[in-house]
Formats: structure tokens, sequence, C-alpha cells
């Protein structure tokens, strides 16, 4: 980006923001308004876009020498997204980056598999294969296994209640780590990656930089956090959602804590100024501050409704965060976050 667009785009967008901040983001992002199509590329800035699929985002990064895209999203997506790029650039796809496993985000990049390497963080390529029967239960999982038998039953399977028929494939009344893992990777194979990284990894290509950081566990052990230093932002993925309450779902398996409390802050140290996250609209980094804010006051709260020696249900009660409730989500997440952080932390305790 030329210095005189990065100026004109920073001068445009704080401008329209202290006029009005919620129309800011939304134009700035692209939106995606009632009656959007379906895909949709949006470009954010410079060489920078994102790829709409419904309410899923990836991103794509222009170089002369080719595209670095991260997160193909599905195998229709991908297809999609292929003809489009051949139509509107003259370089193939170089890279394939991965936020995380999960099969709502990564899957479908075999069609530039012919040009492009991919990248992951170390964690992701154990993420791909089916764990052997008896292996052990994410943290998470783990928790909420009130028998300790290794095994969720109905009783104990959150989220995973509703399907419980459909999931428990052996029929013998309980979910295995391997039956749980199946919703999240099963059905659509997605092409493990070339080359993985471990703390910080730095991807050059057509003079331009990509770097890729590891913040430690949060909504999964596999998560790459994307900076784009040229358009100062970030992309981050279900564990960092600007103006979103986190869900601390079980079918990520972790929301470890004090873990994501402490990913988020390493994020916040990052040199950037806007997200563009997986999910929901284009940030500032005022919003991660916000994210940090709320964990914080979550970890903080419920940590000291354990050591007044309150159950779960009166800490459920009682952590309100009212503070935090124009959140996006805040009705449909946040006491379910709570009894998650009285778990974890009641966990981490010990007797
Ligand atoms: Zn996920």
């Amino acid at each position: 980006m030329t210095r005189r667009s990065r100026s004109h785009f920073l001068m445009g967008t704080i401008a329209v923001f202290l006029l009005c901040p919620g129309i800011a983001l939304a134009q700035f992002d692209g939106g995606a308004p009632p009656g959007s199509p379906g895909r949709e590329i949006i470009h954010l800035t410079g060489d920078l876009y994102r790829v709409r699929d419904v309410r899923h985002y990836g991103m794509f990064f222009y170089t002369p020498e080719g595209i670095i895209l991260v997160d193909p999203t599905s195998p229709d997506t991908a297809a999609w997204l292929k003809g489009e790029l051949d139509s509107r650039f003259d370089v193939p796809v170089r890279y394939v980056i991965y936020s995380h496993a999960h099969n709502d985000h990564a899957p479908g990049g075999e069609v530039f598999a012919d040009t492009a390497t991919f990248v992951a963080h170390e964690h992701m390529a154990k993420n791909l294969v089916q764990p052997a029967d008896g292996a052990p239960l994410l943290p998470l999982e783990a928790l909420r296994d009130a028998n300790g038998n290794g095994s969720l039953e109905k009783s104990e399977a959150g989220p995973f209640a509703n399907n419980f028929a459909r999931l428990d494939l052996d029929g013998n009344g309980s979910l295995s780590r391997s039956e749980m893992w199946a919703p999240r990777f099963g059905g659509v194979r997605t092409r493990p990656p070339d080359v993985v990284y471990r703390d910080r990894m730095t991807i050059t290509l057509g003079g331009k930089t990509v770097e890729l950081h590891y913040t430690g566990i949060n909504h999964t052990d596999d998560m790459t956090v994307v900076l784009f230093p040229e358009a100062r932002m970030i992309y981050t993925v279900d564990h960092l959602t600007p103006k979103r309450v986190p869900r601390m779902t079980l079918d990520g398996g972790y929301s470890l804590l004090p873990d994501w409390l402490e990913s988020l802050r390493r994020i916040e140290q990052l040199d950037f100024d806007y997200v563009s996250p997986g999910h929901e609209s284009v940030g500032t980094k005022a919003d991660v501050s916000e994210q940090v804010r709320y964990m914080n006051d979550l970890v903080e709260a419920v940590s000291a409704g354990i050591a007044a020696g309150k159950t779960e249900a009166e800490v459920v009660e009682s952590v309100r965060l009212e503070q935090h409730s124009h959140l996006m989500e805040y009705e449909q997440s946040h006491a379910s976050n709570v009894a998650v952080a009285y778990g974890m932390l009641s966990a981490r305790q010990g007797p």
C-alpha cells in the first residue's frame, strides 16, 4: 500500500468513526445487509480482502507473486473462490493458512493444492485425526464427566444432548472423545498442513509479509492469529469476536481458564489497529481490549465466588457482569460462560 492510500484509508475510517462508530465499521467491513448474496469478496484495504460465506469469513492477501489465503471455509466456497480469484487476478494461490482445525473454517483448500503450501500451528495436524477408542476427553468435556467414566452420558452432554442419538454411533448410551470429534471434523476432510510452526512464523511473498502468531490455548489448542502488518490488521476466529461475548462451548473442547484470558492478553500486545474476525464485523484494537476486560472480569468474579465457598448455582446467579451486557449474545452465552469458568477455575484450584 502506498503512503497516500494508507493515510486516506485511515482518515476515512477515523472520520466516519468519530461521527458514528456503529456505521463506520459496517461500511469498512462491507457488511452483509439483508438481501446480500450468500458469498462475496469484500475489499478491505490495499491488497487485503475478506471472503464471506453467509456468516463465516476467511481472508486473502494479494501479492505480485501469488495470493495468501486464510481459511478456505468449505469445499463449495473454495471452489467458487478459485473461480473468482482466477478471473480477477493473474497469480495463483501460493499459501493456504489455517486458523484452526474446525470443519466450518478449514475444509476445501485442496482445490489450491497444485500451487499452494498449507500452513498451520503444529497442534492442528493431530486434531484432524480421529481419536482412537478410549482416547481421553478434552478438558471441557472432562469437566462435565460427573461420574468420571471417560465418556459423557446424555445428562452430561450439554449442547451435544440434542443430537445425542445421532452422535452415539455405537449406541452404548454415552459419547466418547471419538464420537464428539466427529461433528467438528468428520464427514468433510480437511487437507493436512504441509508446514507447521510452534510460536511464530513469517511468510514473505512478492515483497510482502504475513505473520502467524500462536498465543496459547483459547477456543482450541491449535489457533493461529494472522497479522497483516501493512494493513495493521489481525484475523481471529471463534476465540476473539469483536463486540460479541465469547462462546465457551463444549464443542470447542477447551475454554481453559485462565489460559484463554492470557491468550487474549498476548493478542492485545501485538502491533495492529484492526481486527477482521471469522464471524461478525471488522473491529478495532479497542474491541480486543474489551474482550480482555470481559474475560478478566469473569475470571476475577468467579474466582472470588469460589474463594467465598459459593456453589456453581450461586455464582451463576450472582456474577452478572452487567457492565458487559451490551455485547452481542450476552443473554445467550454469559450464564453458561460463568458455569464453565466455575468448573475450570475450581478444577484448577484442586481439592
Ligand atoms: Zn472453531
